[in-house]
């Protein structure tokens, strides 16, 4: 069984998938955190990243770099939950920073790396049962989905989600820095064309 659940970041997309994937048994799978891993991968290594406008003109060997990562998802035995690692490390505080954030919608605007995401996130789903959720998982990745959910809350709700995870994690960040990243991640995310 497939659950895909869709809608922008910091909905609660990802404490329901959870919650459905420890009700129903299921794998989880945080798409989100794919693309952070891979931007992560970018910023650590120089690697360069477009802005929008300079998206169609740029040019890079994207699956030479590509090809050095490699992302997986190990169950954290205490919490149950499972988290990813990137090139056998686990990264998931790493990749909730900031930084990570500021850059992740130029990261995943990029055809090379949605294309390997989306084909990796497919492989997924054939180790088994599995709930994954994203901005495209029900369109793109699973259009088949046996269930489809999509999720959307109010700006201010959802700057206010990030901001208190953010501040668990101990992360320095105002609640306007927070609301302006969503916003251009979300304007961003919105625009760009579909994989094909
Ligand atoms: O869900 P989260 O906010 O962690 O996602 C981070 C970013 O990853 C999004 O802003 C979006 O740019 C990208 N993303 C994507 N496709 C997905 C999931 C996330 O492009 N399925």
């Amino acid at each position: 069984m497939i659950i895909a659940i869709d809608g922008y970041s910091s909905c609660g997309k990802s404490t329901v998938a959870k919650a459905l994937a420890k009700k129903l048994s299921l794998s989880y799978i945080d798409s989100g955190a794919m693309y952070r891993a891979v931007t992560l991968f970018f910023l650590r290594n120089n690697i360069p990243i477009p802005l929008p406008e300079e998206l169609d003109h740029f040019s890079y060997d994207y699956p030479n770099a590509l090809n050095k990562i490699h992302i997986s998802f190990k169950v954290n035995p205490q919490t149950r939950l499972s988290e990813i690692y990137l090139n056998d490390k686990n990264v998931e505080e790493e990749i909730r920073t900031m930084h990570v954030s500021e850059n992740v919608s130029h990261v995943s605007a990029i055809k090379e790396v949605r294309r390997r995401m989306v084909a990796l996130q497919q492989m997924m789903s054939r180790l088994g049962n599995l709930v994954m959720d994203g901005r495209d998982i029900g369109t793109t990745v699973f259009p088949m989905a046996d269930i489809k959910i999509f999720m959307q809350a109010n700006e201010e709700v959802r700057a206010q989600r990030r901001f208190k995870e953010l501040q668990l994690k101990g992360t320095k960040v105002t609640i306007d820095e927070v609301r302006a990243n969503l916003k251009s991640r979300d304007k961003e995310d919105s625009s760009r064309s579909k994989v094909r």
